[in-house]
């Protein structure tokens, strides 16, 4: 019973930790093939209301979030007011400092990760990436950044996402397979017709008491 138990035990951790491959896999190759791009209009911005502020763009879309912002001293712009838009783990949550503002500091911030966003990086005004990985082998105008900065929850709820999936693909399966040929009067672990004897004559596995009693 207890090797049981450290079985079940062993097999949770590994699947977890496919699955946070699975998860890492899947937000890095959004970043590598799947690129949001830094071409940003700022139209649908969320209006500073006091100074400074950030003016703020932010573009959604499947598996991928960006942030474009320049931090204004003075500037307000026209556009629907939005704050809920704006997500948690961004710079443009808080207030810019003065000498942000000052400076007009313009930053990029992207999020990757399906179903929910798992790292994220940022670029800031000058051209200093935060958490983030260049990847050299793309030219310098199609730059393309590897987000290293987990998030959360979302790491956590990919990671137990995918495990699940994986473990559907391994048990699912087997436990199909045993139970086709249970019903076909067969040995569950080998297929091998069953007689009378309380194990099976052809592998040894042990087979139901109920079930092989009911047959002899
Ligand atoms: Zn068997």
């Amino acid at each position: 019973m207890k090797s049981r138990s450290r079985t079940i035990i062993t097999r949770v951790i590994a699947f977890l930790l496919l699955g946070a491959i699975v998860n890492i896999a899947v937000a890095w190759g959004l970043a590598i093939f799947a690129p949001m791009r830094y071409t940003v209009s700022h139209c649908g911005v969320f209006i500073p209301t006091t100074v400074p502020n950030w003016d703020v763009a932010v573009i959604s879309r499947t598996g991928a979030v960006l942030v474009d912002a320049n931090a204004s001293a003075t500037m307000a712009r026209n556009g629907p007011v939005d704050p809920k838009r704006i997500p948690h783990w961004s710079m443009t949550s808080t207030v810019p400092s003065e000498l942000d503002a000052q400076q007009d500091r313009s930053i990029q911030e992207i999020a990757y990760g399906w179903p929910q966003l798992t790292f994220f990086s940022r670029n800031s005004w000058n051209r200093r990436h935060e958490w983030g990985l260049v990847i050299p082998w793309f030219s310098k105008y199609d730059s393309r950044i590897l987000p290293l900065r987990p998030l959360w929850p979302g790491f956590a709820i990919n990671t137990i996402f995918y495990a699940a999936v994986l473990a559907l693909v391994f048990f699912v399966p087997r436990k199909v397979r045993r139970f086709v040929r249970v019903r076909r009067g067969r040995c569950p672990a080998c297929a091998y017709p069953v007689g009378s004897s309380p194990v099976c004559t052809e592998c040894g596995a042990a087979l139901p008491a109920r079930w092989y009693m009911k047959r002899s």
